[in-house]
């Protein structure tokens, strides 16, 4: 019997059998296991010393370096961790071949990224941040070409362009992406991330690393630089828009909405995404085949209600906040 619910620290409880596991709980909860899908700081809790930490390594190490400490994971009986394509060390759990809680997921290839990889199992419980039609991303390809032509036009007028992306891991596709730019500077927070990724083989170019004191010491552009997402408020922007004319263009999923891309303040917004867009959602569900699919972020009563509508069982698991447990399926 599976029971899926959520649990009071907004974590996601599955019991299988007679095991329990937590899922990315925001801090240390009552259950046999702790799983830990990726290194995000919204998936991360302090670690408390009897939890039993099943993650990957590149996890535990990303983890540490954003100051939680994790323990060794485990490795547990019945237990697969499958790649979610979502950033370094990311993964899916696969509990048994009977249950599959996805984490945050990417259905698509992007540089040194793979497409997330999964298998059949009859309980889905999925990430849904863009599980709505209208969010459906150019080909990666495309958008590149568009951000290229977009530098080299700012080069030829001697401006500098600031690309912002996350810290983990959209900084790092971005400076791999456009590392044939120079000079090309990468924010001592980005450079921090780099290294690790480095350490793990990733082969991102080494830059010139820019410490937030020295954004007023650079020289005239033109130059590149990958920096963490700046509202247009903040002083760095202020500084690099005044001194050095900067173009600054954001990347994000939300970049589809030219609201989300003004409300950040930056000049152009391109929808790269470290997550899955509507159609890739959907396609997950096909690999996964589920007899019923949990929902979880985002969009999770739209694409809960759009699966039901495609004949799946299917419920957003915020829905059971009031109730806490639901039997779902029994052997
Ligand atoms: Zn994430």
């Amino acid at each position: 019997m599976v029971t899926v619910s959520l649990s009071s620290t907004g974590g996601i409880l599955v019991r299988y059998g007679r095991r329990t596991f937590s899922m990315d709980p925001k801090s240390s909860e009552n259950a046999d296991y702790t799983f830990v899908s990726h290194a995000h700081s919204d998936h991360l809790h302090i670690v408390s010393e009897k939890e039993r930490i099943i993650s990957s390594r590149e996890t535990v190490q990303l983890a540490s370096e954003r100051g939680f400490k994790m323990k060794e994971p485990e490795e547990v009986e019945g237990v697969e961790l499958l790649d979610s394509g979502h950033i370094l060390g990311s993964r899916s759990i696969n509990i048994e071949d009977e249950v599959i809680y996805t984490g945050d997921i990417a259905g698509r290839e992007r540089a040194f990224m793979k497409r997330c990889r999964l298998k059949h199992a009859r309980v889905l419980i999925m990430e849904t941040t863009y599980g709505s039609p209208e969010y459906v991303f150019p080909p990666t390809a495309s958008v590149i070409k568009q951000v290229n032509s977009l530098i080299s036009s700012c080069y030829d007028k001697g401006m500098p362009v600031v690309l912002m992306g996350y810290t983990l891991g959209k900084a790092q596709l971005l400076s791999y992406m456009f590392s044939s730019w120079k000079p090309i500077f990468f924010h001592e927070s980005v450079e921090k991330i780099n290294a690790i990724y480095r350490k793990n083989g990733i082969n991102i170019q080494n830059g010139i690393t820019v410490r937030n004191s020295e954004i007023e010491s650079l020289p005239e552009g033109p130059w590149l630089m990958i920096s963490p997402v700046m509202n247009s408020k903040s002083t760095q922007v202020k500084v690099l828009k005044k001194k050095y004319n900067a173009v600054t263009v954001l990347f994000s999923g939300w970049a589809i909405s030219r609201e989300y891309v003004k409300s950040v303040g930056a000049d152009y917004g391109f929808p790269i995404s470290d997550h899955s867009d509507f159609r890739e959602l959907l396609q997950i569900v096909g690999d996964v085949s589920p007899d019923v699919v949990y929902t979880t972020h985002g969009f999770s009563e739209r694409f809960s209600r759009i699966l039901k509508k495609e004949g799946f069982d299917s419920k957003p698991v915020e829905s059971y906040q009031s109730t806490l447990h639901d039997h779902l399926t029994e052997d």
